[in-house]
C-alpha cells in the first residue's frame, strides 16, 4: 500500500521507540501508546476506550510483553470499527444487478477543500469502468470554479454532467440529475453540494431542500449521503464531522489525502466515535487514487 507508507513509518517508528528496551506492558508503556495514539489524531475518547481495553487485557492476563503490543493494538482498534460494515451503501453498487429506471443516488457533503469534487470525479471512474451508467450533477452552485470542476471530471471519465451554471438553484439542479439518471437508466446518480458551514442553518435548508426534491422522482433517495473529509486536517476533521452530522444523515465516509499524511488515525477516531462506516480513502490527486476501506488493512498499514 504505497499511498498510505507515510502514515505507516511514522507511527511504526514511534511504537517501536517507545516500547524499546522495555519489556513489559505496564502503567508507564500504556501512558506512551496514549500520548502517541493521541498524536497520531485517534481522538481522546477512542484512545481512551482503546487504553482501557488493553488495561483489561493485562489485569488478566497478568503480563503482557510489549513484543505483542502491536498485536493487541490492532486487535482492539480493528474491533472498534467492527460495528461499521463497509461492504454495504455504495460499495455494494458494482455488485447490484443493473436495475434501469431506478439508480442508486449518493448525496456528497463536505467543506470545499477537502477534495469533494476529485472524489466524486473518482467515484464515478469507478462505476463506469466496471460498466455502471453513471450522472453527476452540479449541485455546488455556489462557487463557479466547482461547477466547471465537475464538468472537467465528467469529461475526463465520460459521463454526463447535469448543471444549470452558477449561482442556481441546487435543488433544481438535484431534480434534473436523478431526473435524468432515470431516463437514461442509470445506475448511479452522484450529486455534488455546497459545503458552506459558516452558515450552519442554510447550509441545513439547502441540504434538506435537495433531499426533499430529490424524492420527488424517487422516493428512497439520496440511498446514501456519503460526507467527504481531509484526512491530513486532524481535529479540523473531526469538528466538520461533528458540524455535518448535525445538519444531516451522514451514512457513510470518505477520506482524503492520506497519501500525505501521518495524521491517517483521524479515520479510526471519527468512525468510532460516529459510528458512521468510512467506505472510501483518497490516496491521492488522479483518477485512481481512490481505495475501499479494509478496516483490517488500514490498521495493518497504520501500526505497522
Ligand atoms: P473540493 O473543493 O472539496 O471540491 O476539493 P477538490 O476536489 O477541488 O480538491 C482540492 C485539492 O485537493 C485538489 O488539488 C485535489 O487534487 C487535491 N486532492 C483531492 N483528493 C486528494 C487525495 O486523496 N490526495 C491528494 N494528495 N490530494 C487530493
Amino acid at each position: 500500500d504505497e499511498g498510505l507508507q507515510k502514515t505507516k513509518t511514522s507511527f511504526f517508528d514511534q511504537l517501536s521507540k517507545a516500547v524499546a528496551g522495555r519489556n513489559t506492558v505496564d502503567e508507564a508503556v500504556l501512558d506512551d501508546l496514549e500520548t502517541m495514539l493521541v498524536h497520531a489524531d485517534v481522538g481522546i475518547d477512542t484512545t481512551v476506550k482503546v487504553i482501557e481495553r488493553i488495561e483489561q487485557r493485562v489485569a488478566r492476563d497478568k503480563y503482557v510483553s510489549t513484543a505483542d503490543l502491536d498485536v493487541i493494538l490492532r486487535e482492539e482498534i480493528v474491533a472498534l470499527l467492527d460495528a461499521n460494515s463497509s461492504a454495504t451503501g455504495s460499495r455494494a453498487i458494482l455488485d447490484r444487478p443493473d436495475s434501469p429506471g431506478s439508480p442508486f443516488v449518493i448525496m456528497v457533503v463536505g467543506v470545499n477543500g477537502v477534495g469533494k469534487t476529485t472524489t466524486i470525479g473518482k467515484l464515478a471512474h469507478r462505476f463506469h469502468s466496471a460498466g455502471k451508467k453513471v450522472v453527476l450533477g452540479a449541485a455546488d452552485t455556489f462557487r463557479a470554479a466547482a461547477v466547471d470542476q465537475l464538468i472537467i471530471w465528467g469529461e475526463r471519465v465520460g459521463v454526463p454532467v447535469i448543471s444549470h451554471g452558477m449561482n442556481t438553484d441546487p435543488a433544481a439542479v438535484a431534480f434534473d440529475a436523478v431526473q435524468k439518471g432515470v431516463e437514461m437508466g442509470a445506475d448511479v446518480v452522484i450529486i455534488d453540494t455546497a459545503g458552506r458551514l459558516h452558515n450552519k442553518v442554510n447550509l441545513m435548508n439547502e441540504l434538506s431542500k435537495i433531499k426533499r426534491v430529490m424524492q420527488k422522482v424517487i422516493p428512497g433517495a439520496p440511498h446514501e449521503v456519503l460526507l467527504v473529509l481531509d484526512g491530513s486536517t486532524g481535529q479540523n476533521a473531526y469538528l466538520q464531522a461533528q458540524e455535518f452530522t448535525k445538519a444531516t444523515d451522514v451514512s457513510a465516509l470518505a477520506i482524503t489525502k492520506l497519501d500525505g499524511t501521518a495524521k491517517g488515525g483521524v479515520v479510526i477516531g471519527i468512525s468510532a466515535q460516529l459510528q458512521v462506516p468510512v467506505r472510501y480513502i483518497g490516496v491521492g490527486e488522479k483518477m485512481t487514487d481512490l481505495q475501499l476501506f479494509d478496516r483490517t488493512t488500514f490498521v495493518n498499514s497504520l501500526f505497522k
